[in-house]
């Protein structure tokens, strides 16, 4: 497994409509006039991470949905709702997370009326890169925490399987103190109704190892 430097994420198509100084607006406009890869010309908008630049901890999913390519704001749909349920019960406030995609707009196919989810193929997550490595530059993060496999294979490598690194905390990364790849909420969405509750608990039990670190280094 081989972590990205942020030179590696830098080395997208994306890379040519970073703003030059990064700051929360710059990031927001910029973005909204990337042509790296063909996603944006069927999306309504493309969609920044949200947090405080001060956020010790910054959450990476795979992309908008079509409740966030609506609203212009990342995990605002069914699974961000399941995302912030995650995050109250293993004690870490939404408020104080950056949230963000490995890419910017939604990808998605059209299915009668409705716009159904497509996954971003390789190039398009390596083309969006420079912003998560915007992002990551932006807020600097002490953990990182890779939402799917998306977002593991865009930082971790396209080798790498949740699967088999699930909840292992790698530390002094090029990209932050720590990082930790888990599930992304929408696959618990996915999981029968016998098993969801076993799949939650799993979930959580990921955040609150990451709540734990950031409260144990906070007393160091
Ligand atoms: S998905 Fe990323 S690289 Fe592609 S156009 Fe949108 S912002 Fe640019």
């Amino acid at each position: 497994m081989k972590i990205a430097m942020l030179s590696d994420l830098h080395d997208g198509a994306a890379e040519a409509y970073l703003p030059e100084r990064l700051t929360k607006a710059s990031l927001h406009d910029s973005l909204q006039d990337c042509r790296g890869c063909p996603l944006w010309e069927h999306a309504t908008q493309a969609v920044p991470g949200e947090g405080r630049k001060s956020s010790r901890v910054m959450l990476v999913g795979e992309q908008p949905g079509d409740r966030e390519d609506i609203d212009g704001r990342p995990f605002v749909g069914p699974a961000g709702r399941l995302l912030d349920e995650a995050l109250e019960q293993a004690g870490i406030d939404r408020e104080s997370a950056f949230v963000t995609n490995a890419v910017k707009h939604f990808k998605w196919e059209p299915r009668g009326k409705r716009r159904l989810h497509q996954k971003p193929n390789r190039s398009e997550v390596e083309a969006c890169g420079p912003w998560l490595a915007g992002e990551i530059e932006y807020v600097r993060p002490d953990f990182l925490v890779l939402l799917g496999s998306t977002a593991a294979q865009a930082v971790l490598g396209s080798d790498v399987r949740v699967t088999r690194i699930r909840g292992e905390v790698l530390t002094d990364t090029p990209l932050a103190a720590h990082v930790m790849a888990t599930v992304h909420p929408s696959s618990i969405l996915r999981t029968r109704d016998g098993d969801r509750h076993d799949a939650m608990e799993a979930f959580v039990d990921d955040l609150r190892q990451v709540a734990r670190l950031v409260s144990a280094s906070r007393s160091r």
